[in-house]
């Protein structure tokens, strides 16, 4: 394993940051797989995942059973980590510009379509290389000022070259459960059965350019635009792993999802050994466009009827939202059928707040499918 420091610069005098990657197996040797923890820095449990993915890999690397290079950042967003309000951890959002640590990352396709015009051939893995080499090219010429956007440009470019990419996150209180492309779905399959998610959500273009995407979208945009003379695979698989509720935060789970993430690299041979049985999978693969989001009508104390993981039928309640000045009550019902996969963890809220998902299987949605 070597040890890359990248310095992030201060947004304030005798501030100081930066950024680690641990680089385990061979660079340059045409396999590469990135795996980041906690970018949205009060989301816990990827961190302590990454701890055990370090001791599995070490010894990986000790056998000489990596395949390539793993690249892991075992704290994506040292920025969000330091920020604490009034003793309370406050890691999605930046504090200076209010925008979120998982959105606002390139969109290399408009550059790439201009730069790549006339240059591609019918020779895939050409073509792979020559479109990683533009991105590269794209991304350092990003004038990244804030201190942010130096840390977005840094995991991004990271990433960008690699086939596999796993973005560790989790949600306020949920089931595990998982965010790719939706071309990549039948890529992702092993994982969701070997991981026992309870959602694999798809969606082409989810708005807001989270991370995943921004590294994902270029391949099937691109074969796309250039059709079918140009030779372009889809050449990096990335996936947002929502590691389930924010609390859960333990060496059994961590120990758990850090051994089905190896099994997964060796399913798609990134590490030597053969891989496990994939288990039987919990969910099939549903859009991110036909996720209901539970509204909230009112403001006021929130009971839920349902629990992460529950399957709910069309019609079911979900929560009672109670005024507790009034008096006055709402039940909230499901609009669709399909699986509670995450709801909030306050049980207070405003008026007009998201307080749970559920998957359904219709897509019904629009626009930007992704919440704050
Ligand atoms: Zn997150």
């Amino acid at each position: 394993m070597h040890v890359q420091h990248h310095p992030l610069p201060a947004s304030s005098a005798g501030q100081e940051y930066h950024l680690q990657s641990l680089h385990f197996g061979h660079q340059h040797s045409g396999k590469k797989t990135y795996i980041q923890a906690s970018l949205h820095a009060d989301e816990i449990p990827g961190m302590l995942v990454a701890q055990y993915l370090r001791q599995q890999l070490l010894d990986l690397e000790r056998t000489g059973a990596i395949q390539g290079e793993i690249v892991l950042l075992p704290v994506a967003n040292p920025l969000g980590l330091a920020q604490f309000m009034q003793g309370q951890p406050f890691g999605r959002f930046d504090f200076a510009t209010g925008v979120n640590f998982n959105r606002a990352y390139r969109n290399l396709v408009p550059q790439l379509k201009e730069k790549l015009a006339g240059k591609l051939s019918d020779n895939a893995s050409y073509n792979v290389r020559k479109v990683r080499q533009a991105c590269l090219e794209l991304l350092a010429q990003w004038p990244a000022v804030t201190t942010t956007d130096v840390l977005k440009k840094t995991l991004q470019t990271l990433a960008i070259d690699a086939d596999i990419v796993l973005d560790l996150h989790c949600d306020n209180e949920a089931v595990l459960h998982l965010y790719t492309g939706t071309p990549l779905a039948p890529q992702v399959q092993a994982l969701s059965g070997l991981m026992q998610a309870h959602a694999l959500l798809l969606a082409r273009d989810s708005g807001g350019n989270p991370f995943d995407e921004s590294c994902a979208r270029i391949w099937w945009e691109l074969a796309e635009h250039f059709g079918q003379e140009v030779a372009l695979p889809l050449a990096c698989t990335a996936i947002t792993v929502e590691l389930r509720s924010q609390v859960d935060v333990n060496h059994h789970y961590a120990q758990q999802d850090a051994s089905a993430l190896i099994q997964y690299l060796r399913h798609m041979g990134h590490i030597n050994g053969a891989p496990v049985e994939v288990p039987h999978a919990l969910c099939e693969a549903t859009p991110l466009a036909g996720v209901q989001p539970i509204q909230v009508p009112r403001a006021g104390i929130l009971v839920f009827h349902k629990q992460p993981g529950d399957t709910v039928l069309h019609g079911e309640p979900i929560v009672d939202v109670i005024d507790p000045v009034s008096g006055e009550q709402d039940t909230v019902c499901a609009n669709i059928s399909g699986k509670l996969f995450a709801r909030t963890a306050f049980r207070y809220v405003q008026r007009g707040t998201d307080v749970a998902k559920i998957a359904g299987s219709v897509a019904y949605r629009n626009g930007n499918l992704m919440a704050m």
